[in-house]
């Protein structure tokens, strides 16, 4: 039998608040870290993220927490403001049934607020280190009633510099308490912390296999740096993912990223260290809430976030170490849920996928960049599905009368035909009319920058390679030396133009007009 919240020795208020969020049963580090910090003990507890810290040291807390008294008997540490609001609303959420107060406290936020929650005093405090040495310091926070400290993502405190902060906080609780050390990782640093501070300190890890989630699949995409952004973008294309998370490099590749893809009609957040805290924390929402699709963010940023509901994961940079890999992919697949990460590797990066993949002990699966056809018929699929779905349920009834005019004068195939054509249109598909193979396209990575595009006029039509300099200049608002090799066929040309510049010509000269002839303009196939 799995094993149960009510398995915990946890009171049926505080079951009611887990049953409210949803959850079924307690994970691995839940299991094995609640009843001993229910009995008190001190803790060193290590866990890949996403596997539910927060809910393991909350829940007990929640439980001991003497609701009569207004004052701080817990105190929770963590490293950056956006986690110490998360844990605080998790510890809010879980504490509900009971009436628990929690007061988040961090750098950034106006003193006054939290003094005035401190001073109608509060159960549980959640905060950044140095705000929370700030309010000792200027006495608005008492720490002679905490009888448990945690310290959230300790590794993370630790390398952000703050342990002489922890060791100050640590140093005023009183002689008589509970620490609980919670952490992805346990370096030598941790270990010194915890021989200090911690009392016969249990430790509890959480092996390997059950922190890389084994229903994530993995996968890699060898890709020349300058065509990232294109196979990034089919790749959205193909798996439409409802939420993921592209981690970039640096701060400037984020806000590329970022504007490229909502140019492209996507809905993406970005959000890096020099995003004003409160902007970040609205775009977090925002993304969180399911109003954007897509999260765009360095990693320091988005570190020990929760962002539930992932489904994919994308390394636009390849990550430094198998750490750092781990930590990103750790985004997704969480709590037994498929998802998919897949990681950007330039050539020359394939050195370091090869180590990182020796220490994960995991292969990554090469993936193609999918093709514009694998688009089209992927999305054709979808829409087919969509299609019967509505003719299943009886919809459009309201046009038929429109529908029946028009079957008196043409077959009623030619008009579902042309319907559809519209409705798949409106949603950015184009199919080619079947008859030419022209939707394929080479890999984005065409080593010389150039792309081949397929024209429907050729020698036959009288047109001269001049003819489509001008029109494609004209049209399409290009440089002439944008435009390479031109190759004239009796029925059609193939011409190269500069990568740069394709999507513009497919966008505004995607039909041109050649010799008094309609051409159409695509991308070219592999044959091309
Ligand atoms: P960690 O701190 O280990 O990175 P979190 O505590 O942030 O992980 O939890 C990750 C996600 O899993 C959160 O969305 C949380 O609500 C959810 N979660 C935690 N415990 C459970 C559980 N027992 N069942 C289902 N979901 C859970
Ligand atoms: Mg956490």
């Amino acid at each position: 039998m799995a094993p149960t919240f009510a398995d915990l020795n946890l009171s049926a208020e505080v079951l009611r608040a887990i049953d409210a969020l949803g959850f079924e049963e307690p994970t691995p580090i839940q299991m094995r870290t609640i009843p001993l910090l229910l009995d008190g003990q001190d803790v060193l507890a290590q866990a890949q993220t996403g596997t539910g810290k927060t809910a393991a040291f909350a829940l007990p807390v929640v439980e001991r927490v003497d609701i009569s008294k207004r004052a701080v008997q817990a105190l929770v540490l963590a490293p950056t403001r956006e986690l110490a609001v998360q844990v605080a609303e998790a510890m809010h959420e879980l504490g509900k049934t009971r009436g628990l107060a929690v007061l988040p406290v961090y750098g950034g936020q106006a003193y006054d607020r939290q003094l005035r929650g401190l001073h109608a005093g509060v159960h549980v405090v959640v905060g950044t280190p140095g705000r929370v040495m700030d309010h000792i310091r200027r006495g608005t926070l008492d720490l002679s009633t905490v009888r448990t400290v945690v310290l959230d993502e300790a590794d993370e405190m630790l390398d952000m510099g703050f342990v002489e902060d922890i060791e100050f906080i640590l140093d005023q609780v009183p002689e008589e308490r509970q620490i609980a050390l919670f952490s992805a990782t346990v370096p030598r640093r941790i270990e010194n912390l915890a021989k200090r501070y911690l009392r016969d300190p249990q430790r509890v890890t959480i092996a390997q296999e059950t922190q890389t989630a084994p229903q994530t699949n993995q996968m890699y995409v060898e890709v020349p740096y300058r065509a990232k952004i294109e196979a990034l973008t089919r790749i959205l294309d193909l798996e439409s993912p409802s939420s993921a998370i592209v981690f970039c490099r640096t701060k400037r590749e984020v806000d590329e990223v970022s504007e490229t893809l909502q140019a492209r009609g996507y809905t993406a957040v970005a959000v890096h260290g020099d995003i004003p805290q409160a902007q970040r924390e609205r775009l977090l929402r925002s993304f969180r809430e399911g109003h954007s699709e897509l999260l765009i963010a360095t990693e320091v940023a988005a570190r020990g976030l929760d962002i539930p509901d992932v489904t994919h994961v994308f390394n636009y940079d390849i990550p430094d170490d198998a750490d750092a890999y781990v930590h990103r992919v750790g985004r997704t697949g969480r709590m037994g849920r498929k998802g998919d990460a897949i990681t950007f590797v330039t050539p020359r990066e394939i050195r370091q996928l090869r180590f990182i993949e020796k220490q994960i002990r995991k292969k990554l699966k090469p993936m193609q960049v999918p093709t514009p056809r694998d688009i089209a018929a992927r999305r054709t699929e979808t829409f087919r599905e969509v299609l019967r779905g509505a003719i299943d349920d009886g919809k459009g009834a309201a046009y038929a009368a429109i529908v029946l005019e028009l079957a008196a004068e043409h077959d009623p195939l030619i008009v579902a035909q042309a319907a559809m054509h519209l409705a798949m249109e409106a949603s950015g598909i184009r199919l080619g009319d079947g008859t030419s193979d022209t939707t394929d396209s080479p890999a984005p990575a065409s080593e010389d920058g150039m792309v081949r595009l397929h024209l429907t006029a050729g020698r036959r039509h009288r047109v001269r390679p001049g003819d489509i300099v001008g029109a494609l200049t004209s049209e399409a608002d290009i440089n002439g030396k944008a435009i390479g090799t031109i190759d004239m066929f009796d029925d059609y040309a193939l011409v190269e133009v500069d990568r740069k510049v394709v999507r513009q010509v497919l966008d505004r000269a995607g039909h041109l007009v050649l010799r008094g002839r309609d051409t159409n303009v695509t991308l070219a196939g592999a044959h091309g």
